[in-house]
């Protein structure tokens, strides 16, 4: 026992663990555990340990599902959802109102229950996991109740599959399941293999407070239950983990009609400027990184640093590490605890020495790790090239790469040289320069003086390989309800291309014009060289040029020298939009003339007219919002455009299909290459003239023609376009979806419609994604 002395000597803590007897007795008395399936736990079966990371003792068995124990819980839960859908929000509200007292109850059990199985230190699950889980249920219990009033005519999806990873694990489960159970959906969650214990206990939690049996079902198991579940008979998968599993889901619900959100990966900037308040960024440095060991998506794992006080900024780094404890989660003196597996302690040294022996230097301070159990000293890797494997892959670990920058313009391009997109913590005194840089950096979510903030109210999620969609907020209802069904009205198939008559047989039909395409505000011609012909009603109208993949990379260059079109205010593009209705209504007359020629209905011409009249009026009124998060910050929801988008348009409506996607697109400050329709492309080459005259900037609206799966596989699967729609047959919606896989991008793929009624918020929400702002406001 030390004296005063020596206390007052070393200045040091003494332990302060946290009980774990209420836990322990908890366990013993419960486990082994079966799953939670139509309202109870079924009998265990094919168990395997899950052990405490702290100590390498196995704390329970737990079953691993099989496809069959999946199959039994989405029956149930198919079985309770008409009659959760068919509950008032009101009713659907005492429930989860219900969840959020009883998880205030156990918070404490809960915690340590969460350190135990996770090896997170108690400061945190007590401080953060499990009040932002109960605040998740209040928050929702507020949607369910107004769910009627904001979201008029929407539907659950019905059946959820929802799985879940390691790092936050019952944070995690709060953020799929209070949102669904709000919208009036019914679940089968998997919780990771390695962290099953608070999904048990919660789902205790359910009985207890008389869900109705079958809403919630809990498997257990590893990533063969998880694909178990995504090929399950569910209406949607929501999932949290890496990008690698996310794409394999992408690929194998492309065929079906499962709705999809991912949140994946991330390699977060975490920007120093020089006039940064640097004592508080080092605070923000200990947040990002070495907050939940680093298991963290959004940490800030690339600490980007003004050259001007690189130095100064390391050594006071360097200087808190030397004070960080690392130990025994329990103890609430903690600030790291252990790392969750042996698996991911392996990979964490794997990356860090591919990070040392590619040139960074490992800066880590010298300290005693505990003897058993999984330890990683915190820690940094200095001197890091973007080209480091350190600097380029999620090592999920309490290590972040140290790079410089001199200018604030080379600060964005180093931010954005990821995959990634998932968040960025920005640090200056300047309020200008950090707004500057959160709108240039490619994040869901970013934070300005702050960093790993998060709240019920406020959408959370990432861009390109980040994975799509929100959760949290409205954003996160929306991810959770159908929008009003709008009918399909399949197009006659395309079509077949190779069909058509070869351009030699035309050189006698007397057709005049062969029109070019259009890219870069230019008219081009295919690098084919070849057209194909156009027919309606067994007469030739013309030419168009049979574009290909070149054409279309061509095309997305040009659109991406367009970027000035997203900086321009909504009233700029308003006008351009007006215009474009006001020149297209000079030559109605013509354009119906085609129409009609064509055997369409010339009335499309002043539907089109009307149409760009109203997404001229919706330029500057899509307005985003402000949070209500916490007192001292203001939290931004801001719509951002994707950037290029391809758009492949229905054989329908040739002008009105073509105009009803393309124009809330570019209305919303995106640059579009777009395939027009593929049997009468005629009509969209004839707005040429119309775009020119209309001060439309070069490169905003670039027009491909050709075979539309053809040309949309090619957009599908090209890197450098953020978002893509497809109108077209089931099959054509499986392709895109699957050859975007790759790449991740954001698809809205389906059946054609009436475009006369197509036109409202749908599509600008679509033409959008939600950036989140964190801004000191304040104390
Ligand atoms: P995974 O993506 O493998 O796991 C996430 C969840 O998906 C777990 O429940 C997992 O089950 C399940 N799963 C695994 N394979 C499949 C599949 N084919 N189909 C459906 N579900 C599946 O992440 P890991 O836990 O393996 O971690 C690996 C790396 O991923 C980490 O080192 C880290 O870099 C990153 N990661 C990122 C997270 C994020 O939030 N961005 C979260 C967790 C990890 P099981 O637990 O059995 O594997």
């Amino acid at each position: 026992m030390p004296t005063v002395n020596d206390i007052l000597d070393s200045m040091d803590y003494g332990p302060a663990p946290e009980a774990a007897g209420e836990v322990t007795a908890w366990l013993t008395a419960r486990a082994p555990f079966g799953h939670f399936i139509d309202g109870s736990f079924t009998a265990p079966a094919d168990t395997f340990a899950t052990d405490n990371p702290a100590t390498g003792e196995a704390l329970a068995q737990v079953s691993q599902g099989s496809a069959q124990d999946v199959a039994l819980a989405v029956k149930a839960a198919r079985k309770a959802a008409p009659k959760w859908a068919g509950l008032a929000g009101h009713e659907r509200a005492k429930y989860l109102y219900a969840i959020a007292r009883h998880l205030q109850k156990r918070a404490r059990f809960l915690a340590v229950l969460e350190v135990l199985d996770n090896g997170k230190p108690i400061r945190e699950t007590r401080d953060i996991d499990v009040p932002l889980a109960i605040r998740h249920f209040y928050h929702h219990a507020g949607w369910a109740e107004l769910l009627t009033d904001e979201f008029p005519d929407h539907t659950p999806h019905g059946v959820c599959g929802q799985i879940i990873p390691w790092n936050f694990p019952l944070l995690m489960l709060a953020w799929k399941i209070a949102p669904a159970l709000a919208a009036g959906n019914t679940m089968v969650l998997k919780p990771a293999e390695y962290t099953p214990l608070t999904a048990l206990a919660f789902a205790e939690i359910c009985a207890e407070v008389g869900l109705p049996k079958g809403v919630v079902n809990i498997v257990t198991g590893d990533g063969a239950t998880g694909a178990a579940l995504v090929a399950s008979d569910v209406d949607k998968i929501a999932f949290t983990g890496s990008t690698d599993v996310g794409r394999t889901i992408r690929r194998a619900t492309a065929g079906t009609p499962k709705a999809l959100t991912l949140e994946l990966g991330g390699k977060s900037p975490f920007i120093v400027f020089p006039d940064a308040d640097l004592d508080a960024a080092v605070e923000g440095v200990v947040d990002a990184i070495w907050f939940n060991q680093g298991e963290v998506c959004c940490a800030g794992s690339r600490i980007l640093v003004s050259e001007a006080i690189a130095r100064d900024f390391t050594d006071r780094l360097r200087a808190r590490l030397g004070k960080l404890r690392v130990g025994d989660p329990l103890d609430k003196c903690t600030d790291l605890g252990a790392i969750v597996h042996p698996t991911q302690l392996t990979r964490i040294r794997d990356l860090v020495s591919a990070g040392e022996a590619a040139g960074a230097t490992l800066i880590q301070p010298e300290m005693q790790l505990p003897a058993k159990g999984c330890y990683f000293a915190p820690g940094l890797l200095v001197g890091a090239e973007p080209a480091n494997p350190a600097s380029a892959e999620e090592i999920f670990g309490p290590v972040a790469t140290v790079t410089t920058f001199r200018t604030p313009a080379e600060a964005v391009q180093l931010a954005n040289n990821t995959r990634y997109g998932l968040s960025a913590s920005i640090w200056s005194e300047n309020i200008t320069l950090a707004l500057d840089i959160a709108a240039q950096v490619k994040a869901g979510v970013v934070w300005v003086n702050c960093t790993n903030q998060f709240d019920a109210a406020a959408g959370f999620g990432g861009m390109r390989e980040s994975g799509f969609g929100r959760e949290g907020g409205r954003e996160g209802m929306a991810a959770y309800l159908r929008a009003p069904e709008v009918k399909s009205k399949p197009e006659a198939s395309a079509p077949d291309f190779k069909a058509m008559p070869s351009p030699a047989t035309l050189a006698s039909s007397g057709i005049d014009r062969t029109p070019k395409l259009y890219i870069g505000g230019k008219q081009v011609r295919p690098d084919s060289g070849h057209s194909y012909t156009i027919t309606a009603k067994g007469r030739e109208l013309g030419l168009a040029p049979l574009g290909s993949r070149k054409d279309i990379r061509n095309a997305v260059e040009a659109a991406h020298k367009a970027g000035a079109w997203g900086k321009q205010t909504g009233h700029n593009r308003a006008q351009v939009l007006y215009y474009i209705a006001e020149n297209l209504a000079a030559r109605q007359g013509e354009f119906e003339a085609r129409l009609k020629e064509a055997g369409h209905d010339a009335s499309e011409v002043a539907a089109t007219v009307a149409r760009a009249f109203y997404y001229a009026a919706w330029a500057d009124k899509f307005d985003g919002a402000v949070k209500s998060t916490q007192s001292a910050k203001i939290t931004l929801a801001m719509h951002e455009p994707w950037g290029v988008m391809g758009v492949a348009c229905p054989d329908a409506s040739p002008l009105l299909g073509f105009a009803s996607l393309v124009l809330p697109a570019i209305a919303m400050g995106n640059r579009v290459v777009a395939v027009p329709a593929q049997s009468m492309p005629l009509l969209a080459t004839d707005l040429y003239q119309v775009f020119d005259t209309s001060d439309l900037p070069g490169g905003v609206v670039n027009i491909v023609t050709g075979p539309r799966d053809d040309l949309a596989k090619t957009l599908a699967q090209h890197d450098d376009v953020a978002a893509m729609w497809y109108c077209g047959d089931a099959q054509g919606r499986e392709m895109v979806k699957g050859e975007s896989a790759g790449n991740l991008k954001a698809i809205w793929a389906f059946e054609n419609r009436d475009w006369r009624d197509a036109q409202g918020r749908e599509l600008l929400n679509r033409a959008t994604q939600i950036k989140t702002i964190w801004v000191p406001y304040g104390e």
